[in-house]
Order: structure tokens, then C-alpha cells, then sequence
């Protein structure tokens, strides 16, 4: 499959939609051009979905990057708090940038099925992410008790409170599970400003790109609908959006 088929694919359902792998050069192109940092200066932070598939399609130019210090947790609900923001914010290089790429996860496999992907070495397609999936289900069935968050299934739970909120919305969309995932990116999106804003930096930037993290099947690769692409000057404390960067 060619690079402008797969996106074709893709772009059926996020117009905007990069390769991962497109989207990282782009980002390490404006760090070194724009900055004049190189990426050894850059401690970078993901808040993307534990799922196995995200380490998988990784793109491996990222890891020109110090990091990934890993602040997601299920479909990349940035669990580690107050306080994993505040840890990796102080192992920044001095002159340096912290840069955090976020947001949730969705499949859309080869023969274009929103939801599914297909993984190596397995017979049948399966979910993707499984934990919208399987929030959307009680959402569907009735069966999100409001308020209810367990010890045992913290992150799940937290989810599904996400999603009840917006019950109507989701229930009544085109594609519940595509507006279920922009749900789960707008308390994303509020929750890491909340703590960008509540967090000391000894660096000069602060980078931000927040979006929508597009898996595929095993040959096809991973992709990236870019939402948000600040940059924050700590020593003016101006912000830059510089979104269009990553919308060619
Ligand atoms: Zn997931």
C-alpha cells in the first residue's frame, strides 16, 4: 500500500491526518530550525493509551528526544498527575524545551472499519483502543453507574465518567466511537493545560501537540490529527499557535 493510499484512508475520517512518522520530522524540524535546539535539549513526555500497538508504531525519530517519560495512562488520560508532570519538568536541560505530544487513540484498519485494527500474527481484527470501546459499550447499555470510580479499575472507570458526561452527544453522533474519542481529547486537551499551568520549568519552552493518535493494521502504520501545536516562551511567557505547521 502507498503512503498517499493509506492516508487517503485515513483522512476519510481526519482530514488533517499525518504519519506519525511525518508528524515527529516536522516537529524536530521546527526545534532545530525554529528553536535552535537539538533534540538532546528536548525532554519529551507522551500521554498516549498504554496499548502495546502505540509502542509498536512508535516513530523511532522520536527517540532523538530525551524520554518519553510516559504520562498516559488508558487511551492516554494523563494518570501520572501533578506529580509525574512536576518529575519530568525538573530533568529538563537548563536551556532546554519540554515538549508533550497527547490524546486518545482510535483504529481504522485496512478495509476502512473505525474501531478495529488488525495485529501481528493474530486470525481476527480487534479493538482499538479498547478502552473507549469498552466504555462506549456501558455507555450504550446503560451501565455506567454516574460518580463511580473503583480502586480496581481506576483508569477504566475515570473513562467512562468522561464519556457519561457527554452521554447525548456520543449516543446521538454519526459515529458514537469518533465522538467518543473527541470527548476523550477535549478532557485530554483541559487536563494537561491544568497541569502545564500548575507546573515550575527551569527550561525555556514549553512545547504542546495535542491530537488524535490513528492506528492502523500492522503494515499500514500509525498516523496523527494534530488538534493543537503550542509553544509556550517561559522567559515571555507569550504562546504561540502554530498548528498550520502540522496541517500541510
Ligand atoms: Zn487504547
Amino acid at each position: 500500500m502507498k503512503k498517499r493510499e493509506k492516508l487517503a484512508l485515513i483522512r476519510k475520517h481526519y482530514p488533517n491526518a499525518l504519519t506519525t512518522i511525518d508528524t515527529v520530522n516536522k516537529i524536530i524540524d521546527f526545534v532545530e530550525e525554529k528553536l535552535d535546539l537539538e533534540p538532546a535539549q528536548v525532554m519529551f513526555a507522551d500521554s498516549i493509551c498504554s496499548d502495546d500497538v502505540n509502542s509498536i508504531q512508535y516513530p523511532a525519530r522520536a527517540l532523538e528526544f530525551l524520554g518519553p517519560f510516559k504520562m498516559g495512562g488508558l487511551d492516554g488520560f494523563p494518570f501520572t498527575g501533578l506529580t509525574g508532570m512536576g518529575a519530568f519538568a525538573s530533568h529538563v536541560p537548563d536551556d532546554g524545551a519540554v515538549y508533550i505530544y497527547y490524546g486518545p487513540h482510535i483504529g481504522i484498519s485496512k478495509d476502512g472499519t473505525i474501531g478495529e485494527i488488525h495485529r501481528l500474527g493474530q486470525n481476527k481484527n480487534s479493538g482499538c483502543c479498547g478502552a473507549a470501546k469498552g466504555a462506549l459499550g456501558k455507555l450504550q447499555n446503560n451501565a455506567i453507574e454516574p460518580g463511580n470510580i473503583t480502586e480496581l479499575d481506576y483508569q477504566m472507570n475515570t473513562i467512562e465518567q468522561i464519556l457519561y458526561k457527554q452521554k447525548d452527544r456520543i449516543l446521538n453522533a454519526e459515529i458514537p466511537l469518533h465522538e467518543a474519542t473527541e470527548v476523550i481529547y477535549e478532557a485530554i486537551d483541559s487536563r494537561i493545560l491544568e497541569l502545564v499551568t500548575a507546573t515550575k520549568y527551569n527550561c525555556n519552552y514549553v512545547i504542546l501537540v495535542g491530537a488524535v493518535l490513528i492506528n492502523s493494521d500492522s503494515e499500514v502504520g500509525s498516523f496523527s490529527s494534530a488538534k493543537r501545536f503550542d509553544v509556550i516562551n517561559l522567559k515571555t511567557g507569550s504562546k504561540e499557535n502554530l498548528l498550520h505547521i502540522l496541517n500541510s
